[in-house]
This record gives structure tokens, C-alpha cells and sequence, in this order.
């Protein structure tokens, strides 16, 4: 026997429950397929626990994509203050933490049980340990072979993320999927990441391992100001997960140590002010005592302020506002938050989400070839393609 539904949605994620939802509501039969054993997973991991939601300010530049106007239609149809809205009608309480960056104040399952009980509402069913064996067209929709047994479908709507973290059920089934219907699918990276190294640099961030400092990094031309992590690896934290989004192998990062500052300037300062103190010591003033000692001591600069020369000051402005790394590589996707690249926009309506290939098949959220910043603005996406497809499907 075979089980006769409206819309199939393949992926009980972020994307997926929110537009089997608005599809419930439009009075549509709505199933939503899972293969893990709990719908979103990611949403319970996401934030520290407590669920990056939306960010205040969100507009297409805060998206990477081949096709960059694509996400426009969408994030403007669907806006930070929609979900907040939601957030409100369920009394969730939360919190802008910085940046604009809304946060649960209690725990990210707020965000995954608000979504559930939206499908609850709109009559979607939701179905866990369920994964899709084979997809076939047919005249009036689809066919699908499940564990649990054949299901069609007039609407298919594929929700099944990017491929970071395995361990929380991703896959590549929506590429695949893509793939057997036509569409072309562009290059896919672990990224919002942290950076490896395999030079001399690597035992010196290991050193420092736990710290955090403020950084502005550039690479490729993109800057961002944020909180840098040094880890036993490498670099981690907000600027380098932000800049991973940019960075592509053999490329340098360039990180600036005392953004807004000129370490030229403070020592002219110090030296008119007759400062005799270890160099390293009026640094301390301004940095974290451990990074300066470690720095100091690999760039080979460490006297009494009084006694530094001009090319002291030059090495020593090279080291805290231009020190350049070339990363060996990410962490890949065993940490990585998102997958940069995807399901090709170009072959997919960005008013209705629908495949330009395939009548009924709708791609939504990670799986396309949108990624955002780090700061939630990747869930606002999810919300924003699959409050829109939604509508259609
Ligand atoms: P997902 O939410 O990943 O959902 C995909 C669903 O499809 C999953 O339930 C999966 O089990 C299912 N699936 C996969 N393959 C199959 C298959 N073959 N058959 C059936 N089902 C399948 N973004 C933010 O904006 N703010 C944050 O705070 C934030 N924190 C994050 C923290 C972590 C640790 C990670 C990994 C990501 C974080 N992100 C954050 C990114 C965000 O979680 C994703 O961009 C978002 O979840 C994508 O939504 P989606 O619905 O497209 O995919």
C-alpha cells in the first residue's frame, strides 16, 4: 500500500519544519521525513545551546553565493522581525548578546519546540528514523521509497541541509537528489570553521591555547573585528570563523593585533614620556601578558622601551598589526557550522523555491548555494526560503 500526501518535505531541520508548517496552514497534507532519530538536531547544538535565532540586521552582503542576488527576494519577503514576531507569540524569552545577535535566554530547544508545535498546529506530520531510499517522478508528482514503505507526493520539497557534522545526521542526499533530477551542484567547503596550521606558528598557538584576543584579520579583501581563539590546533573563534567563509587554501590571513591603534604612535608616546620599562610590560597594558611574551619572544624584538630603534618599531608594528599565517587547512566538516557551495540558484525560482528542471521539487535552506555570516544569519535563511516555499509547494 502506499501512503497519498500533498507535500513531502525530506529534512526535519530548520528549513524544512518552518515551511512544512506554512504549508500545513495553506491547508496542504504535509509530511516531513527524517533519517535521524530526532527532528533538528542542529537547532538544539546551534548557539552554544541556546540557538542564534535571527540577527537585527540582516541583508543580502551578510550571504556568499555564486548568484548573489538570489537570497534577496526571500530575505525581503521574510524578515528578522517575522521571526521574532513567532519568537514572541510562543514566549520565548531571549536576548540580542552582541551585534544584533538574538540568543534564547533559556535553551535552544525553545526554538526547536516552537517550530514543532507550529507543524502540530498546521496539521504537518513529522516522522523521525525515516530515510528515503529511492525518488522517482512520476506524471502527477513523486514516488518515494521509505523504511517505512512507499509514499507519493504532488510536492517535494528537500530540506536536507549542507554536510557539517555527521554526527548530527548530516548528508549529501540533497545533492544527490539535485543531481538525478538535472541540476548542477557547484564545489561544497566546511566552513564558519577554525584554521589548522602545520608551520612554526603552530606550536606557539598551542602555547597559547585557551586565550582569546580582539583581532581585525583580513583576507581576500573582506575584514572583519572580532574575538580571536588561539587552540591547540590553531585559531578559532568568531574572526576566524567569519574570515573562513572568504579563505581558500594557500591563502594568508593578515591579523591585526591593536586594530584602532598605532603600536608606532604608543611607543613615540612612551619614549617622549620617558618610559624605561621592559617593552614587554607596557604591552601588557594593552594585550593579554601571555600572547605578549610569546610574541615578543618569536619576534625577536624585546628591550626596554627607551633603548627600541626604528626597525624595532617597524618589526614590531609588522608583528601586531600585519602578521601574516597561511592556515594548512580547517577543521573540516567534523566542526564546521555550515557548507559553503551547494545546489547551483541559477536553476531554482528565488520567488518560489521551485527547481526551473522539475515541476513539484523545491530546494530550501543550507542545501543551496547560499551561506551566511556567523551571527544568525543561517537561520534567518532557513526561515526566509522555507517560510517562501512554503506558499508553493
Ligand atoms: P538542517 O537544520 O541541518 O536540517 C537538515 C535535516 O535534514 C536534518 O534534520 C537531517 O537529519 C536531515 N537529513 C539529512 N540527510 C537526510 C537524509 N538523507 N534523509 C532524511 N533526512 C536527512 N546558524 C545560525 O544562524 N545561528 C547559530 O547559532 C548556529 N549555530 C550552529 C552551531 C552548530 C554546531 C552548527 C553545526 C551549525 C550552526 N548554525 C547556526 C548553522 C545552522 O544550524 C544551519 O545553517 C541550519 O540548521 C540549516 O538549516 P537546514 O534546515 O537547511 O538544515
Amino acid at each position: 500500500k502506499s501512503l497519498k500526501t500533498d507535500v513531502v518535505v525530506v529534512g526535519a531541520g530548520a528549513a524544512g519544519l518552518m515551511c512544512a508548517a506554512q504549508a500545513g496552514y495553506r491547508g496542504r497534507s504535509v509530511l516531513v521525513l527524517d533519517h535521524a532519530n530526532k527532528p533538528g538536531k542542529k537547532i538544539l547544538m546551534s548557539g552554544g545551546g541556546r540557538c542564534n535565532f535571527t540577527n537585527l540586521v540582516v541583508e543580502p552582503r551578510h550571504y556568499l553565493s555564486a548568484n548573489p542576488h538570489f537570497c534577496k527576494s526571500a530575505l525581503a519577503r521574510y524578515k528578522p522581525q517575522d521571526f521574532i514576531e513567532l519568537v514572541e507569540r510562543h514566549g520565548v524569552p531571549y536576548h540580542e548578546k552582541t551585534k544584533g545577535q538574538l540568543f534564547c535566554d533559556n535553551k535552544a530547544s525553545d526554538i526547536l519546540n516552537l517550530l514543532l508545535t507550529e507543524c502540530e498546529w498546521a496539521g504537518a506530520t513529522v516522522k523521525v528514523n525515516c530515510g528515503i531510499d529511492s525518488v522517482k517522478k512520476t506524471g502527477e508528482g513523486f514516488v518515494l521509497q521509505t523504511a517505512e514503505g512507499e509514499v507519493q507526493c504532488a510536492s517535494l520539497v528537500v530540506a536536507t541541509g549542507g554536510l557539517s557534522i555527521p554526527t548530527l545526521g548530516a548528508t549529501g542526499w540533497g545533492f544527490q537528489i539535485a543531481e538525478q533530477f538535472g541540476h548542477h551542484c557547484l564545489p561544497r567547503w566546511a566552513s564558519l570553521v577554525p584554521f589548522t596550521f602545520s608551520d612554526r606558528w603552530q606550536p606557539v598557538f598551542a602555547e597559547l591555547s585557551g586565550l582569546s584576543v580582539d583581532v581585525q584579520v583580513t583576507c581576500n579583501g573582506t575584514r572583519f573585528h572580532d574575538p580571536l581563539l588561539f587552540t591547540h590546533r590553531g585559531l578559532s573563534g568568531p574572526a576566524m570563523l567569519q574570515i573562513s567563509n572568504y579563505w581558500q587554501l594557500g591563502d594568508a590571513l593578515t591579523l591585526d593585533f591593536l586594530p584602532g591603534q598605532s603600536v608606532e604612535a604608543l611607543i613615540k608616546d612612551w619614549q617622549q614620556a620617558g618610559v624605561k620599562a621592559e617593552l614587554k610590560n607596557q604591552l601588557a597594558s594593552l594585550l593579554p601578558k601571555r600572547f605578549v611574551q610569546q610574541w615578543l619572544d618569536h619576534t625577536g624584538v624585546n628591550k626596554p622601551v627607551h633603548q627600541l630603534t626604528v626597525s624595532d618599531v617597524e618589526s614590531l608594528a609588522d608583528a601586531l598589526h600585519r602578521f601574516q599565517v597561511t592556515p594548512s587547512g580547517t577543521e573540516g566538516y567534523r566542526t564546521a557550522e555550515v557548507t559553503l557551495g551547494g545546489i547551483d540558484t541559477r536553476e531554482v525560482s528565488s520567488k518560489t523555491f521551485e527547481s526551473n528542471k522539475v515541476q513539484g521539487l523545491y530546494f530550501i535552506g543550507e542545501v543551496l548555494d547560499v551561506t551566511g555570516w556567523l551571527g544568525g544569519y543561517n537561520f534567518q535563511w532557513a526561515w526566509a526560503s522555507g517560510f517562501c516555499a512554503g506558499q508553493f509547494a
